[in-house]
């Protein structure tokens, strides 16, 4: 048994849909439930500052979801807005400027950064207990050690949806393409965590279908829309899509579509995650209680629950 709820199968396919939205809406309202909680502990709510440099209008919408989904679960954001032609200085001022706010206790600087500025010494400045992204080299070298840190959204949230699948992951074999430090790198750690036994495979990788048909666990993430073919899953496999790709339609519209060939999987697959509304919810679901994770640690207290059943390690 799983703990989906509900379960959707397309007809005439094998595959069950994991609904990432649904998933994304219990750990949303768990966030909000654990804020209300630990704001009576705190004397103010879990406070998330988003950092957003430039005009880049898909930023725009990211930083606008992630401020909506933060108040309706009942935490403060703050959003700094900073011009394209801001200098590095001035944005780890800034930075630096959050770090020392003791009512700050989420930092997300959305990337990418524009052109000019150092997106790396701009995250690494960030202070790790309030890195809700997890991707400080503190909270990287966390994840490797197996110690208490933040892990990063997107990772944790392919994690979450695997184990809604599937329940108990230990000794389940997940294959991750794609190598990133945003995503393939550590969702390999949290499987390896999970007690997964761990393939990491990418651009150089020899022969990747046939690697990929021995996973229990296939995740894609290589950005490459519909590269995974049916022939690259196996019977009965779990297969988590992070892919976001637009693709041009031949009547000149574009769709979003994953790095799975989505309708062939459905025939082979046991679980896939749809594109949209597969990892991407979940990624600021996780993001959510990051945010509450580290209020509480900061505090030095425990996350109440049910959120902390949400963290995937
Ligand atoms: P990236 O470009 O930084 O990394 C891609 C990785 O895939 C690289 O390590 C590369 O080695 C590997 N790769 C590329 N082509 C390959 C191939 N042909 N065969 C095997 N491996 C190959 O991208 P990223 O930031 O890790 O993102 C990956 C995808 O996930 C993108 O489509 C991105 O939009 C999406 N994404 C989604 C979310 C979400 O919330 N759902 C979040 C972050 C990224």
């Amino acid at each position: 048994m799983t703990a989906m709820d509900p379960i959707l199968r397309p007809s005439g396919s094998r595959a069950v849909l994991i609904d990432g939205k649904a998933a994304a809406a219990r750990v949303d309202a768990a966030a909000r439930e654990g804020a209300l909680a630990l704001a009576e502990r705190l004397g103010r709510k879990p406070c998330l500052a988003v950092v957003l440099v430039g005009e880049d209008p898909a930023s725009q919408v990211y930083v606008r979801n992630k401020i909506r989904r933060t108040e309706s679960a009942e935490m403060t954001s703050r959003e700094h807005r900073l011009p394209a032609s801001v200098s590095q200085d001035e944005v780890l001022a800034l930075v630096a400027r959050l770090n020392a706010d003791a009512h700050v206790d989420g930092i997300l600087v959305q990337l990418p950064l524009p052109a000019g500025l150092d997106a790396t010494r701009v995250v690494q400045a960030i202070d790790p207990a309030k890195d809700v992204d997890g991707l400080t080299a503190a909270s990287a070298g966390a994840l490797v050690l197996g110690a208490p840190g933040l892990r990063p959204c997107t990772p944790s949230g392919c994690v979450y949806l695997a184990r809604e699948a599937l329940g108990e992951l230990s000794g389940r074999h997940a294959v991750v393409i794609g190598r990133s430090i945003l995503v393939g790198k550590p969702a390999a750690l949290l499987f390896l965590q999970a007690d997964c036994t761990v393939t990491l495979a990418h651009s150089r990788t020899r022969d990747l279908p046939a690697l990929a048909r021995q996973a229990d666990i296939l995740v894609a993430a290589a950005g490459r829309p519909g590269m995974v073919g049916v022939d690259w899953i196996k019977p009965g496999a779990t297969v988590i899509d992070v892919g976001i790709n637009r693709v041009d339609g031949p009547d000149g519209s574009s769709r979003l579509v994953g790095d799975v060939d989505f309708e062939g999987a459905l025939a082979t697959a046991g679980y896939i995650t749809p594109v949209p509304g597969g990892v991407g919810p979940m990624t600021i679901a996780m993001l959510l209680v990051n945010t509450l994770a580290a209020a509480a640690r900061r505090a030095g207290l425990d996350l109440p629950e049910p959120a902390a059943r949400m963290l995937t390690s």
